[in-house]
């Protein structure tokens, strides 16, 4: 094993990717996901965890719910989620503790940006459960603030794409998988592949993140240790 290029990171999955085919959660697909991050942590990168909660709710196609109370809704399905990544990690040996924006004790502590560094130092995984505990964010906002408040040195977003294309892929067989690229473009051509809110939050804080497959969950591995994988924004 060698050095790690990032000695703490924030890992952003989406619900999506930790689903099945029949179920809104696949134990495999987090226990795989869960040996990746412990494997991360035995090299010798602090790692924190920001899941989504697409997989069960998403607020702003909750039809006539007021928004408020959909996103609400939609906080409780990443806590869903963060308890299953907890068991996930638990089982495959890892330790694990869960830290949420929202006070749902015992389920989760309070978030606290100190004791969140003190577990990490000590060894933990910390899931950051309840996004930002607002209505009208989203878990890719959260995972950014996250990762300013932890002072990490990357934020690694796990997407359904493998990065950012010069052009919609599906659609056109010429566009190609940009290495790099920079939140004012990505602010200023109002590319999706991250939400405003985040890219705009991240390029004030001079927070770079890498955008990446989450079909292979070795990708997390590659790019805590400086592989060329997805895009890097700066
Ligand atoms: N959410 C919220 N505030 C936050 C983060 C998330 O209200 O700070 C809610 C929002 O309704 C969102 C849902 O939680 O739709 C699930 O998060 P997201 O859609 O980002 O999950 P993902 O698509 O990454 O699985």
């Amino acid at each position: 094993m060698s050095e790690p290029k990032y000695k703490r990171a924030l890992l952003k999955l989406s619900g999506g990717a930790m689903s099945g085919k029949d179920n809104i959660l696949d134990f495999d697909k987090l226990t795989d996901t869960s040996r990746v991050i412990k494997k991360c942590v035995e090299n010798g990168t602090q790692m924190s965890v920001v899941i989504g909660g697409g997989n069960i709710w998403r607020g702003r196609t909750g039809g006539n719910v007021d928004r408020t109370r959909a996103d609400r809704m939609g906080m409780m399905a990443t806590l869903i989620n963060s308890i299953a990544l907890e068991e996930a990690l638990t089982e495959v040996g890892q330790k694990a503790v869960i830290m949420s924006a929202l006070d749902v004790k015992p389920v989760a502590e309070l978030f606290d940006k100190f004791k969140a560094i003190e577990y990490m130092n000590n060894g933990y995984v910390v899931i950051f459960a309840c996004g930002t505990g607002h209505p009208y964010f989203s878990t890719d906002t959260a995972g950014t603030l996250r990762a300013i408040e932890i002072e990490a040195d990357i934020a690694l977003f796990s997407k359904n794409i493998d990065g950012v294309y010069t052009a919609d892929p599906r659609l056109d067989s010429t566009a190609v998988r940009l290495d790099k690229i920079t939140y004012v473009e990505i602010l200023t051509k109002q590319l999706k592949v991250i939400d405003a809110a985040s890219a705009a939050m991240a390029m004030e804080n001079s927070l770079k993140t890498l955008l990446f497959a989450a079909e292979d969950p070795e990708n997390i591995y590659r790019a805590v240790n400086g592989e060329s994988v997805g895009t890097l924004v700066i």
